[in-house]
């Protein structure tokens, strides 16, 4: 912006050269306003603060009766919306409806003429000066006598206002003029600082929430990983189960004997009958506790991208890792259809192979525990995601069996994991299958049909 001043020729330009002491003394409240205005400039974060710390920092100690800094806004009647204002004078722009509208009285004024013009104004003279005639009784109640309008821009484009008045006629020259300018230039440049800054609050505040959302992700793998860590859960099965199946086999085995005896005893062959229907009963109800267990929830189809499953499995099995001391290698092709499904039931079906694979490598200390992941176009225009594992292989007598409920090969195993993982698949619409790796470890694939839009 300019920083010729546009001078009122009511009261005569200010042409003195030479600064006498009254000049000085001016120039000097002007320099302390910058100064105050330089530490608010650096210090404040928040763009709302920053205006007001400026305001405060130009008025200072009563050098200048009012600081004001105003917008200019585009709607109808185009005011001028004011985002602070400081002084003792601060009561003079209640009410005031400042406007850059030359239609409209408002508009006539100091603000109004800066703003359009994009040129900084001196008002000499309140007492004199004829732009200011509408609001000279005002002025003079408040104690106001001469003021400097600075308009402020982005790019090429006035956004607003620097208003300084002070109590005294004269009180701005070219030299305070000046420095409002290089105020002005500095507002802006502190204002788009300060959004910034505000805007880097509010994505860390985003951040925090996606974090949450993904240790809330990690719960719900957790509680997942629960089924899947069959181990445990089998053996409280086991134990539940366990004693009403004992209990039927000693009472059946007590009915028999009653009953082998020359004289049956048909009332203890009785009793001990209904105790075996009453362990009956409460086997029962273990296992259909189980299968509720088990029953899967409700699946909650969506459209996703099968690269940030893998991702999010590969995140949360970190621990596991490198525990196993495996090499994780990804080969995730970009640009690959979505996919529908359940995300937590997929998370499963990964963990599930990500877990069999660590399992499987763990023995392994001959070559590196590498565990591979790839993802690339499948059959019909959908995806396919394979688990390569360098461990010790499959059975080659188990391996029509490995998707078999409860086929299992480890001492703490219950061979749940592949038959629930194929079935969460299938009813996804794809498809999965095992077979040995060429290094001599397993491969496990499955394929999903595309949800018919491409990852973005
Ligand atoms: P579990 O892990 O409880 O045994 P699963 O259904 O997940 O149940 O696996 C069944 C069996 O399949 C395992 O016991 C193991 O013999 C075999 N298996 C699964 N994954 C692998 C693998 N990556 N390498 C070798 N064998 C595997």
């Amino acid at each position: 912006m300019g920083c010729a001043a546009d001078v009122n020729d009511d009261t005569g330009p200010d042409t003195t050269p030479a600064l006498g002491e009254a000049d000085l003394r001016r120039l000097n409240w002007a320099l302390a306003a910058y100064a105050r205005c330089s530490a608010a400039l650096i210090h404040s974060a928040d763009p709302a603060d920053l205006v007001t710390s400026i305001c405060e920092a130009i008025v200072g100690q009563d050098d200048y009766v009012l600081a004001a800094v105003g917008l200019a806004e585009s709607g109808p009647g185009k005011p001028v919306r004011l985002l602070a204002a400081a002084g003792k004078a601060r009561g003079y722009l209640d009410g005031l409806n400042l406007s850059w509208d030359e239609t409209l009285v408002g508009g006539s004024g100091p603000t109004g003429r800066a703003i359009r013009s994009g040129e900084p104004l001196i008002m000499r003279d309140a007492l004199a000066d004829a732009i200011f005639t509408p609001w000279r009784g005002k002025a003079r109640l408040f104690g106001i006598r001469s003021s400097v309008t600075v308009p402020f821009k982005q790019g090429d484009q006035v956004i607003g206002v620097i208003l300084v008045y002070a109590g005294r006629a004269n009180a701005f020259g070219p030299r305070e003029l000046e420095l409002f300018c290089e105020l002005g230039a500095e507002l802006v440049f502190a204002m788009s600082v300060a959004e910034s800054r505000a805007r880097l609050a509010a994505a860390e505040v985003a951040r925090r929430a996606a974090e949450d959302a993904t240790r809330e992700a990690q719960a719900d793998l957790t509680r997942a990983g629960r089924l899947l860590s069959v181990g445990e859960f089998a053996s409280s099965i086991a134990h539940e189960l366990n004693q009403p199946v004992a209990a039927i086999i000693t009472n059946g085995d007590a009915a028999l004997r009653w009953m082998d005896r020359d004289q049956p005893d048909l009332a203890e062959t009785r009793a001990a009958l209904k105790r075996m229907i009453r362990d009956a009963h409460r086997a029962s109800a273990v296992i259909t506790r189980t299968r509720g267990l088990l029953a899967k929830h409700e699946p909650n189809y969506e459209t996703l991208d099968i690269n940030s499953v893998v991702r999010e499995v590969l995140a949360f099995t970190r621990g596991e890792q490198g525990r196993a001391r495996v090499t994780v290698q990804t080969e995730l092709t970009v640009g690959l259809p979505m996919v529908r499904g359940d995300r937590v039931q997929l998370q499963q079906v990964l963990l599930n192979l990500v877990l069999n694979a660590l399992d499987a490598m763990a023995d392994i200390m001959d070559r590196p525990r590498a565990l591979k992941i790839r993802s690339s176009p499948g059959p019909d225009g959908g995806v396919r995601v394979e688990v390569e594992d360098s461990g010790r292989g499959l059975d080659p007598d188990g391996v029509d069996r490995l998707f078999d409920h409860f086929f299992t090969t480890k001492a703490g195993g219950v061979g749940l994991g592949l038959p629930i993982s194929r079935s969460i698949i299938e009813a996804s619409g794809g498809r999965m299958e095992a077979r040995a790796a060429p290094t001599g470890g397993a491969l496990f694939q499955f394929s999903l049909p595309a949800a018919g839009e491409a990852v973005a």
